[in-house]
């Protein structure tokens, strides 16, 4: 594959695994005959993006540009480009490309893809330079137009970033595991990924339980749909939730005990694993084996389903609660991120990387 031309845009990038990070310029190629030249307006800040910053999974390589909860304008199209027009809005989310040709990108499920997630918008491999992908904290980006997704006309462009990660992961395990009406649906930590899963549970009929060490944050998951808060260090409150739950998402990104909600299943109900902790977590086998309980764990979406996911927020209303924040103040975004204080995604205004 020949290398196409380049052109360089102002990002910001990490340096290092305990650098801030800072201001930079990055190369993008030209839109080759299939790719959609986007120019980024918001881009949504996921815990992810945190985890690869400070290497925190093993496999960062420096300079590193996070974002993958990327909204904004398409400012020029390849000659073959079909489905984009110049001016549209449109997303990108966490894949901007896979093989496919796998069983599971034929299936719509490139989430999944036999060649891992080498399509990543940040940390993948660049399929023209052979270099790492660089994500969204970067005024523009240049993506396939297969990996690039359409925005609904009526919801604000800003609270719609976080749905092109933490929108599709907290939708993607409640519609596989066909949950609605008559459920009862537990949500397990009321952040970015779990106040999506709320909005999400409730919009599909089930009943919502919102699992959280913050009693503080009763108030708020109410307003954002769910039907009961259960404080989750009280043990007498969690001994009476025990067999009550046909499916529970666990949307916590930190260590904490996954057999104490296990236990809160009924018999065949599942439990799914959406927040990424870097270190592993003991199982027992108890609360698996006594109700023929399931624990799994759901990555994303595929781009069909993503579609759909941006489709029905755009019928149903639905978007992210978020904080806007300028670009030179992602670091300070990071160290309340992991106190835990946003309600419920900081989301960078790109107009401010100037
Ligand atoms: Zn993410
Ligand atoms: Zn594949």
């Amino acid at each position: 594959m020949s290398k196409p031309i380049c052109y360089s845009t102002k990002a910001y990038s990490a340096t290092g695994a305990t650098a801030p990070l800072g201001p930079t310029s990055i190369e993008r190629r030209q839109p080759t005959p299939t790719d959609v030249q986007i120019q980024i307006q918001y881009c949504g800040v996921c815990h992810s993006d945190l985890h690869f910053a400070r290497n925190e999974w093993g496999f960062t390589q420096y300079p590193a540009v996070p974002g993958h909860e990327i909204v904004g304008k398409v400012t020029a199209i390849g000659s073959g480009v079909k489905k984009f027009k110049v001016g549209e809005t449109v997303g990108v989310g966490c894949l901007i490309d896979s093989c496919r040709t796998c069983p599971n990108c034929r299936s719509g499920l490139e989430q999944y893809c036999d060649l891992g997630m080498a399509g990543g918008t940040y940390g993948g491999t660049d399929k023209y330079f052979g270099t790492p992908t660089l994500g969204g904290y970067a005024q523009s980006i240049v993506v396939t137009e297969d990996f690039v997704l359409r925005i609904p006309a009526n919801l604000d462009l800003a609270a719609t970033a976080p749905l092109l990660c933490a929108g599709i992961t907290t939708y993607s395990p409640l519609r596989h595991w066909k949950v609605g009406p008559g459920h009862t649906v537990g949500i397990v930590g009321l952040g970015g990924l779990g106040h999506m899963g709320v909005k999400f549970a409730k919009a599909f009929g089930a009943h919502v339980v919102l699992f959280t060490t913050s009693p503080g944050k009763a108030a708020d998951a109410k307003r954002l749909g769910a039907h009961e808060v259960v404080v989750s260090t009280d043990a007498a409150q969690m001994a009476a939730r025990a067999g009550t739950c046909d499916f529970i998402l666990d949307a916590v990104s930190a260590a904490h005990d996954l057999n104490a909600y296990l236990n809160l299943l009924k018999r065949d109900g599942h439990m799914v694993l959406v927040g990424a902790p870097p270190e592993p977590a003991p199982v027992a086998s108890f609360p698996l084996i006594m109700r023929r309980r399931s624990l799994s764990g759901s990555l994303i979406g595929g781009l069909p389903e993503t579609q759909e996911m941006l489709d029905f927020c755009g019928q149903h209303g639905i978007t992210c609660d978020i904080e806007m924040i300028r670009m030179d103040g992602i670091n300070t975004a990071y160290e309340r991120m992991l106190k835990s204080d946003v309600k419920y995604r900081f989301v960078i205004d790109l107009a401010t990387l100037t």
